[in-house]
């Protein structure tokens, strides 16, 4: 006889889900259409239909163990052709956002990023610790004179110092995060062994690099509805590599300056500014046609949640705030350059800190549901 499952329904949770934005879930009478037009759902795993029904029966414990709530890319293509107008796909980033502060290690950091009310305290945290070292200094009252040089303000070792600890704390309560979630999929999984995570671990590196999920999403479409995520491949591939190129610019800084004694400012033809310059440039142009996108698409597009804003606009506010301080710089203006610049750090350590807790988080937590789906024989759904 066949083990049974006892399942224990949780109608806080779908209250939690429909008040995060999922309003339009109860509407759904499970066609399939959504899991039909799905370019990236499987037929042995098919998605989102069972997560709609499940949400609105409450399966919270089978919904935080899902794979295919991190699977789904957010094409919002079964949006498009719902006969009920209940919006899966939004329903599916809700249950993402649900799950990162679920997982967040510690948990109050989940709550703190996931609620507006708390959002000065979080940018108030590394302005008062950045505060406090130019008081040290004795920068908080007389600027540095001369040439405008952003060591001389705020010096390279007292930032590596508070952003490594920062960074530090963040990667590993990241993967802590991670590791709850595959422990979760693993222990009540039915699918069976198939190579294992270390086997499937290069290739699914493969495919978020080659962002081979995103390009099926566009490539293998049904039907001629668009959606207004037509865009995403092509954006995330561009805020992807020149997050990349801006951490890479970053290092090198670092290590022109330790190993090399190469103080800053470097001139702007240097590889590496030149290449911190490009990275800033297409960060920003993809942050402006998603920003763009979401203000103008919410209708037909699907919902935008508090987690979407807040990562795009602190993504944004970083990019611009450096592009700014640096044309300040150039420009000779030393107060304005200088607390821009200040302002610039302030926004780096919220996005790099608060990664784990942030819409950033989806870079942990889709890479293990992509690893944790490769390294399984895929097992048909019961529901
Ligand atoms: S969400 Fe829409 S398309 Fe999907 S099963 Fe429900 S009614 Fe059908
Ligand atoms: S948003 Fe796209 S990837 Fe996600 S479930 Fe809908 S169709 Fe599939």
């Amino acid at each position: 006889m066949a083990d049974a499952t006892l399942v224990q329904p949780d109608l806080e949770f779908k209250r939690d889900i429909l008040s995060l934005g999922a309003h339009d879930l109860t509407s759904c009478y499970q066609c399939g259409t959504c899991s039909v037009v799905c370019p990236i759902s499987t037929d042995a795993d098919p998605f989102p239909r069972k997560e709609m029904i499940w949400v609105q029966w409450g399966l919270k414990d089978k919904l935080l163990i899902d794979p295919a709530v991190w699977l789904c890319h957010q094409c919002n293509l079964c949006n498009t052709y719902c006969p009920r107008d209940a919006k899966p796909a939004d329903v599916m980033s809700t249950l993402r956002d649900y799950s990162i502060t679920h997982y967040s290690v510690p948990g109050f950091m989940g709550k703190a990023v996931s609620r507006a009310k708390y959002l000065p305290l979080l940018f108030a945290f590394p302005a008062l610790i950045l505060l406090a070292v130019l008081a040290l200094l004795g920068n908080l009252t007389s600027l540095p004179t001369g040439q405008i040089v952003f060591s001389k303000f705020l010096p390279i070792i007292y930032i590596e110092v508070i952003f490594s600890l920062g960074v530090g704390a963040a990667a590993v309560n990241a993967i802590i995060g991670g590791l709850r979630y595959w422990k979760g999929m693993n222990d009540y999984s039915l699918a069976s062994e198939n190579g294992g995570p270390v086997k499937g671990f290069i290739p699914t590196l493969v495919d978020v690099l080659m962002h081979r999920k995103f390009k099926q999403c566009e490539e293998d479409r049904v039907g001629t509805r668009e959606s207004y995520k037509s865009h995403l491949h092509k954006s995330h591939l561009a805020v992807f590599y020149g997050f990349l190129g801006l951490v890479i610019t970053t290092t090198s800084v670092g290590i022109g300056i330790y190993a090399f004694g190469y103080l800053t400012p470097w001139p702007l033809w240097h590889p590496v500014k030149i290449l911190g310059n490009v990275s800033g440039a297409a960060v920003l142009a993809a942050c402006g046609i998603f920003l763009y996108h979401r203000l103008k698409g919410s209708e037909q597009g699907g919902k935008s949640t508090y987690w979407d804003w807040l990562f795009l606009w602190v993504l944004t506010l970083t990019t611009l705030t450096g592009f700014l301080s640096e044309i300040l710089r150039l420009a000779d203006i030393p107060p304005l350059a200088y607390w821009v610049y200040f302002i610039h750090l302030v926004f780096i350590f919220s996005l790099l800190v608060y990664i784990p807790y942030s819409k950033f988080a989806h870079l942990a937590y889709r890479f293990v549901a992509m690893l944790y789906s490769r390294s399984r024989a895929s097992t048909p759904s019961t529901t």
